[in-house]
């Protein structure tokens, strides 16, 4: 994940107080995970640094648009996310994560690595259903895409087992 290395704050040299970081993940960002849910998109990730005299405090805002695929019809679309978090650092023998608010890190480590917190925050913003959003009252969905999923929904109903992925398989086949 060598790309991933310029999310990352290096904490040493800093003063006590407040500083503020911003990063942006974009395609590349999400490229770099396979299992993303995202395939593309540019996310704002503003994190504010309270550097405590014994722990870390990073707030999080993260505020952007991503490219997801929708459920019904399985095409991508674009979405709005907004999401906070918050985690805080402390420091220990050896880094270890310890919840999702936590992070102790090895007492020798100069700097902290965010892609992960990053990429998992984004993820938190998406809602459990991701569907088109409408337009004018009507669906936003692939009509074309929908008539072909019916069709085979309708001949496959007897062996599925998830429905999801059900569908793509007979769309590549
Ligand atoms: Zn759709």
């Amino acid at each position: 994940m060598g790309g991933l290395r310029q999310y990352t704050i290096p904490f040493m040299g800093l003063n006590e107080g407040r500083h503020y970081f911003e990063f942006v993940a974009n395609d590349s960002f999400f490229e770099q995970f396979d299992s993303s849910e995202v395939k593309r998109g540019l996310v704002k990730v503003g994190v504010e640094l309270i550097k405590h005299s014994t722990f870390l405090e990073l707030h999080f805002e993260i505020n952007g648009r991503v490219t997801v695929i929708c459920d019904r019809c399985l095409e991508p679309f674009t979405m709005g996310i907004v999401h906070e978090a918050v985690l805080y650092i402390r420091f220990g023998e050896t880094t270890e994560e310890q919840s999702e608010e936590l992070l102790i890190l090895s007492d020798k480590s100069s700097e902290v690595r965010l892609e992960q917190y990053i990429y998992e925050y984004i993820h938190l913003a998406l809602p459990y259903q991701r569907i088109h959003p409408e337009i004018d009252g009507h669906t936003g969905c692939n009509s074309e895409m929908m008539k072909k999923l019916e069709d085979h929904t309708a001949q496959e109903e007897s062996k599925s087992t998830d429905p999801r992925w059900d569908k793509l398989k007979g769309l590549i086949d």
